[in-house]
């Protein structure tokens, strides 16, 4: 379902030269996300508002080709990249913040805002938006609504999801829809707003999104915690989730995340960390007094050989280090990498944890493992080269086992990563025969002709 000819004239009398790129240079720039695939799309187009969006569709639909929604790229799952090929259609020049509204604590925005730029916005203004995705610096927040993102902070305050309000789209057909509020509360009809959070691109382009934002908080803390073992760490968990204390953030590091996230950055480990915990309480002055004595107290007694408290915002930043380089290693060290997203309820994480260990042993390939063991969210990585068929066969056997295993202790395969194209094959592990076809169905209502990101989820 390639672009017809005569397509593309039509496409740049909507975008003219200045905003459609069709060179094999710059088309290749838009082939990938952050997973090792390459799919060369037929053309890039870049709207600048939901009536360009709408001409571009109404296009795809009567002439029948692919238009893939994308912001910054970053998603993990291969979600904006044209496998089928068609136009991609990139929202990153959209990113005016319209209406931040301080009386009634919502924000009006375009999909192209990057999350840290609606972060600063809104802090500016004694306001939080809590949903904060390690990508928050590039990703955008068209991005985080159709993957529902999470992030560190999702164990205090939730996800993406909890905080739309209302959005825009453009449907397939090029008809622009409005679904949800603007205002704290509403229940008029079914909840399209919900069902457009995540749905990967598949069901409308997100042209305008309507948020809820807090107070920010008066204060926060952050301690970095080491262990001699992954399992204490678990159990520290565990343990802090049940003690009714609820930290914003709980990020963990397992010794392979820790060795590779040293091998890029000059880390001050003591000597037998290999695991660590990130913590970071937050709230009224008293409150995270409080909340930062009860952890330490729970961290100490699972057996923590260091705790690092940071004294302000530098120190707090240099305490994430280890975390944020964690990614970045994993790329150059293995950008064939198998990355999974499953989580786990949260007093089943030592259980996950001796069950990775397992794998480790069983199969013998190098795997790394760390996330937002808060909310049970587990980044798995698998390291592989994947031009050697024994290493890509072994490590899908890994991925079946772990996804299994996930299932049985009631867990999901994906937390915040979404399917894309490479969890497609393993949905119907989660999801359903009967609910795959009601699911099915509402992607051929909103899309009856299959054009709007093709040979995602399903
Ligand atoms: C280093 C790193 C750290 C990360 N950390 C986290 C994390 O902590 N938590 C987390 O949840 N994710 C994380 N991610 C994954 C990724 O950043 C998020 O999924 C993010 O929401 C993607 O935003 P994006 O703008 O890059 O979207 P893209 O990758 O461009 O697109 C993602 C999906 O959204 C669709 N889409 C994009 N814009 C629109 C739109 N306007 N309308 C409809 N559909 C649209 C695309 O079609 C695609 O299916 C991380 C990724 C990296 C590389």
């Amino acid at each position: 379902m390639a672009l017809k000819r005569g397509a593309l004239t039509l496409l740049k009398k909507i975008y003219g030269k200045e905003r459609i790129k069709t060179s094999r240079e710059d088309r290749i720039c838009y082939a990938y996300d952050a997973v090792n695939t390459k799919y060369i799309p037929d053309a890039v187009v870049f709207p600048l508002s939901a009536e360009d969006i709408s001409q571009t569709l109404a296009l795809a639909h009567s002439l029948g080709f692919p238009v893939v929604p994308r912001g910054s790229g970053t998603g993990t799952t291969g979600g904006s990249v044209a496998v089928e090929g068609g136009v991609v259609l990139v929202t990153t020049r959209m990113n005016r913040i319209l209406d931040l509204d301080t009386d009634n604590l919502t924000v009006e925005v375009e999909p192209g805002v990057i999350t840290g730029d609606l972060h600063k916005a809104v802090e500016a203004k004694g306001l939080f938006y809590p949903p904060d995705p390690s990508s928050s610096g590039i990703s955008t927040l068209g991005g985080n609504v159709a993957e529902c993102a999470g992030g560190p902070r999702a164990v205090k305050y939730g996800v993406t999801r909890d905080y739309v309000l209302g959005v825009e789209a453009v449907l397939a057909t090029g008809e622009i829809i409005r679904a949800g509020v603007k205002t704290a509360k509403g229940v008029v009809g079914y909840d399209l707003t919900r069902l457009l959070v995540g749905s990967e691109g598949t069901l409308g382009v997100l042209t305008r999104i309507w948020l809820k934002l807090l107070p920010l908080p008066a204060a926060t803390a952050t301690l970095k915690v080491s262990f001699r073992s992954m399992e204490e760490a678990a159990v520290a968990v565990a343990r802090i989730i049940a003690s009714g204390t609820l930290p914003r953030c709980v990020e963990y590091l397992d010794e392979a995340a820790i060795t590779c996230a040293q091998s890029i950055a000059d880390l001050d480990l003591p000597l037998g960390c290999r695991a660590i915990l990130l913590i970071e309480v937050d709230g009224s002055d008293s409150e995270v007094i409080v909340s930062l004595e009860s952890v330490m107290k729970i961290v100490e007694e699972a057996g923590a050989i260091l705790v690092e408290k940071a004294r302000n915002d530098i120190e707090a930043k240099h305490l994430w280090t280890v975390r944020k380089k964690v990614s970045p290693a994993l790329y150059l060290f293995g950008p064939d990498k198998i990355n999974e997203d499953i989580v786990v309820p949260r007093s089943q994480i030592p259980a996950m944890v001796k069950k990775i260990e397992l794998l480790k042993k069983e199969f013998g390939l190098p795997m790394v493992s760390f996330g937002h063991a808060g909310d049970g969210n587990i980044h798995f990585n698998v390291m592989i080269d994947k031009s050697d068929p024994v290493q890509k066969m072994r490590a899908d056997a890994v991925i079946h086992e772990l996804f299994d295993y996930t299932l049985a202790l009631g867990g999901t395969l994906s937390g915040e990563h979404g399917v894309g194209i490479t969890k497609r094959p393993y949905i119907g592990k989660e999801i359903g025969e009967k609910e795959l076809e009601l699911m099915r169905g509402i992607k051929a209502l909103f899309d009856p002709k299959g054009i709007l990101n093709p040979g995602k989820i399903f």
